[in-house]
């Protein structure tokens, strides 16, 4: 038997053995990642109503010598166990501003106005987290006002008092944040109003099978009236129907990411969809 929580055991099993002998495969494999340069990042684009595309959303991929690419789900929750996500944080973060840098010199269009990254918990809280952005910004030189960082609400008021601390210092260089997975947390107005928060995103579950006279409808639209009032701008993941774009549209939530409009792309294909959707 094994201890997990206080009072929560569970048994070991064959199959759990499999998992466990998988997790660690997967953690090895996510060492030698790093340094034979298996990781790509790949972009979705974020587009209001008027269809043009306003921002991206940057998402890690790893392309597996053997088993093809492998999505971030199956292995962002190991790397955060064995703390490798730190050093995965950072090339990300390295990634995305050496890429944006390198459009930007290519020319963006002017409707293009940011890049959202995914930033973990774990790698948040790092002592170095700020200072160390702060300096690759630097070095890019790319302006603030064009890095977005997505963190979850769950992150936010489990260290409230470091993490708000942090926001503001990054806030003062033009940062901008994303509360992500919106209503998947226990976030309470009291709290997040005392973030300096930017977007929020209201996560795919809310969104798949959304009509507008629905229970669901319900939740979407407390979600909206609570980015109302925290001022946040409002972004739904997940869009894939036409359905689900118009409801969103008749509840107030006018942006949008999701299949419905471009899977995740590679950063070349990602440019060029860019360039041609608009003007530069
Ligand atoms: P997320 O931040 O909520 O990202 C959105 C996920 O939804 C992405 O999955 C995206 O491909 C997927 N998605 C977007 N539109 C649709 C749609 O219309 N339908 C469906 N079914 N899915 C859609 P992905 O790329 O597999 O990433 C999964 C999660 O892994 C992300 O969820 C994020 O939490 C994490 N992640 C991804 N990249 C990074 C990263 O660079 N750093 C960290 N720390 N986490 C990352
Ligand atoms: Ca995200
Ligand atoms: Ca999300
Ligand atoms: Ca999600």
């Amino acid at each position: 038997v094994k201890a997990l929580g206080r009072n929560d055991f569970q048994f070991f099993d064959p199959e759990m053995q499999s998992s466990a002998q998988e997790r660690l495969e997967i953690e090895k494999g996510l060492h030698q990642a790093l340094d034979n340069n298996e990781f790509e990042l790949w972009f979705q684009p974020q587009l209001c109503s008027d269809d043009t595309i306003f921002a991206a959303e940057a998402l890690i991929r790893w392309k597996h010598p053997q088993k093809g690419i492998i999505l971030p789900g199956s292995f962002i929750n190991i790397a955060e166990d064995s703390g490798q996500i730190v050093e995965i944080g950072n090339w990300v973060l390295k990634q995305a501003l050496e890429q944006l840098a390198s459009w930007k010199q290519r020319g963006l269009p002017k409707t293009f106005k940011k890049l959202a990254i995914n930033i973990s918990p774990v790698q948040f809280m790092q002592v170095n987290f700020v200072e160390d952005f702060l300096k690759l910004l630097n070095e890019v030189k790319l302006p603030g006002q064009m890095i977005e960082l997505e963190i979850t609400e769950n992150m936010l008021l489990n260290n409230f008092e470091i993490a708000s601390n942090k926001m503001k210092i990054l806030k003062r260089r033009g940062i901008s944040f994303a509360i992500d997975d919106f209503g998947t947390g226990y976030s309470s107005l009291k709290y997040l109003r005392h973030l300096p928060l930017d977007v929020l995103k209201i996560d795919r579950s809310f969104v798949t099978g959304l009509r507008s006279s629905s229970d669901q409808a319900a939740i979407v639209e407390v979600i909206i009236a609570t980015a109302d009032r925290l001022d946040l701008m409002i972004i739904a993941e997940g869009v894939e129907t036409l359905n689900e774009r118009s409801a969103l549209m008749e509840l107030g939530c006018h942006c949008f990411q999701g299949y419905l409009f471009s899977k995740p792309l590679p950063a070349e294909v990602f440019f060029s969809k860019l360039t041609a959707s608009s003007a530069v």
